[in-house]
């Protein structure tokens, strides 16, 4: 095993990290920009090292400061996290030539799979099912506009090293194609300094559904199962559940056979995803594979029971995975939400700055896992991800019970949060149903809210009331920096405030 790991990353991630090399014993080395003096993942670490200013690619984005630090604190091995540097194949050839082990695949497998067009290749060869369209760039939009009239519209313009929803363009018509495709370009070449994209057919309102696999370096690959990831704002994941509500367990064998035939083609080896579009008819296209730990990993944790950064650590110092696919049967419900410092009231505009107070909800069936603490300024040169949300439960209703209690109970000020897009999303009939798709929440959204209701006789007086104590509510709470605007009090907190009047002597 290893004797002390290098974290290459920051905020929620590298603290579920140091969290688990703890627990194995490993030491760890935490390293930090500038702004992130006093961050959670340097407190816990039992070394830091400052790496650069604010700025990522002066920072967290240096490779050879990385190597630096690894090489001087005695680190046998590193591990990525997501995002920065963790799908960069120059990552695991610097490890490599300085003898140190990176906790995730070979620069050759994340090659091979990492960039969409490769994987999609990949797939083919597999004979996986991908969504139909070009597997390799297009140079340019002369062709790539006769394919797509060629394919029929509505088409998709992707970003090969898109990410995030960057530098990708629905395109419904011919017409709009001219203007779609320097669109995209051109933000794939600002967003990831390569202006390359190819050409996908648009499915209308499909699922997100992925499977998490586990490949060990002595030929055993599995699957754990699914995450259905189809509550996206612009193509991105906010909520994510695990088991899916539509998948049964032959599709998940299915989609897990799939997905292993794909990771051993590869020659992969660690923790990995591979994303599937689902059709309303259940079929399921190959979108692209993760070639690292992913932000909703918690799910499948939950409802599998497996640590899995304690087992990219054992996989990586070359251990056997001790299971085969069989024997992994989800248990209950997990769902997790992304709590961003961000204004939902205001485009989800980031809303970075200083954490005034802070309390976490606790109790059955809870896990967050974050990077933040009460008077800790939020800096905002990064992803704002605050922390993440995990419930479980024996059942999907419960698992939703839970995470709404939670949310009443997460309280922070001093900082915008999108608590209250969560609070209503997990009220909405359609997600109570599980009837979800990767347009839903967008649509969602687009929906006046609170939905304009004809006044009822007599409720007028109790509109009047609640609006005085919600106003009256917010002047007292005084914290310097602003607070979470506090929703209205339901009707039943009115009940129950009468109730307690009308005891008053
Ligand atoms: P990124 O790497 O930028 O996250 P992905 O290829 O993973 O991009 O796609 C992100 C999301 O965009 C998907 O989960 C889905 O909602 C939507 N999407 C991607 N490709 C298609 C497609 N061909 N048809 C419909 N929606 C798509």
């Amino acid at each position: 095993m290893f004797r002390k790991i290098l974290i290459a990353n920051r905020g929620e991630i590298a603290v579920r990290i140091l969290r688990a090399c703890r627990e194995l014993g490993i030491q760890t080395v935490s390293v930090y920009s500038e702004v992130d003096r006093t961050s959670l993942h340097v407190l816990l670490a039992d070394e830091a090292y400052l790496i650069g200013p604010a700025a990522s690619r002066e920072s967290y984005l240096r490779i050879d400061k990385l190597m630096d630090v690894a090489k001087k604190s005695g680190c046998d091995a590193l591990h990525p996290g997501y995002g920065f540097l963790a799908e960069n194949a120059a990552l695991p050839r610097a490890c490599t030539d300085a003898g140190i082990t990176f906790i995730g695949p070979s620069a050759e497998a994340m090659e091979a799979m990492g960039s969409k067009t490769a994987g999609k290749q990949l797939a083919r060869r597999a004979n996986v099912p991908t969504v139909p369209g070009t597997s390799d760039p297009i140079e340019n939009p002369e062709d790539a506009q006769a394919l797509a009239q060629n394919m029929g519209y509505p088409v998709l313009l992707k970003a090969i090293a898109g990410g995030g929803g960057k530098g990708m363009r629905v395109v419904p018509s011919d017409a709009a194609f001219r203007s779609a495709w320097r669109d995209a370009a051109s933000e794939a070449l600002n967003a990831f300094g390569d202006p390359r994209v190819f050409l996908e057919k648009y499915l209308i309102g499909p699922r997100h559904i992925e499977i998490q696999i586990l490949a060990d370096a002595h030929g055993r690959c599995v699957s754990l199962g699914e995450r259905e990831c189809s509550v996206q704002r612009r193509h991105q994941k906010v909520v994510e559940e695990a088991p899916s509500p539509v998948v049964t367990p032959e599709l998940r064998r299915k989609m897990g056979d799939a997905a292993v035939r794909l990771g051993r083609a590869g020659g992969y080896v660690n923790a990995g995803t591979v994303e599937f579009l689902v059709d309303a008819d259940l079929n399921f296209y190959f979108l692209e594979v993760n070639t690292r730990l992913q932000v909703e990993h918690p799910v499948t944790e939950q409802v599998t029971g497996l640590d899995l950064v304690k087992l990219q650590i054992a996989i990586a110092a070359g251990h056997r995975l001790p299971f085969a696919w069989e024997t992994i049967t989800p248990r209950g419900h997990a769902m997790e939400v992304r709590l961003y410092a961000e204004d939902p009231d205001n485009s989800f505009f980031p809303s970075p700055g200083k954490i005034i107070s802070f309390r976490a909800p606790t109790g059955p069936g809870i896990r967050i896992d974050d990077g933040v603490y009460e008077g800790w300024t939020v800096p905002m040169d990064y992803d704002p991800l605050l922390s993440k949300l995990i419930a479980w439960g024996n059942s999907r209703e419960e698992t939703i019970a839970r995470l709404r209690r939670a949310l009443d109970e997460y309280t922070i000020t001093g900082i915008r949060t999108n608590v209250s897009l969560f609070r209503r999303i997990l009220t909405e009939p359609e997600f109570l149903r599980g009837e979800i798709r990767t347009t839903w929440l967008d649509e969602m959204l687009a929906r006046p809210y609170p939905p304009a209701a004809p006044p009822r006789p007599g409720t007028e007086e109790a509109a009047l009331i609640a609006a005085a104590l919600w106003h009256s509510a917010q002047s007292n709470a005084s914290a310097p920096g602003g607070t979470e605007p506090q929703p209205a009090p339901s009707p039943w907190k009115m009940e129950g405030r009468r109730q307690q009047m009308d005891h008053l002597p």
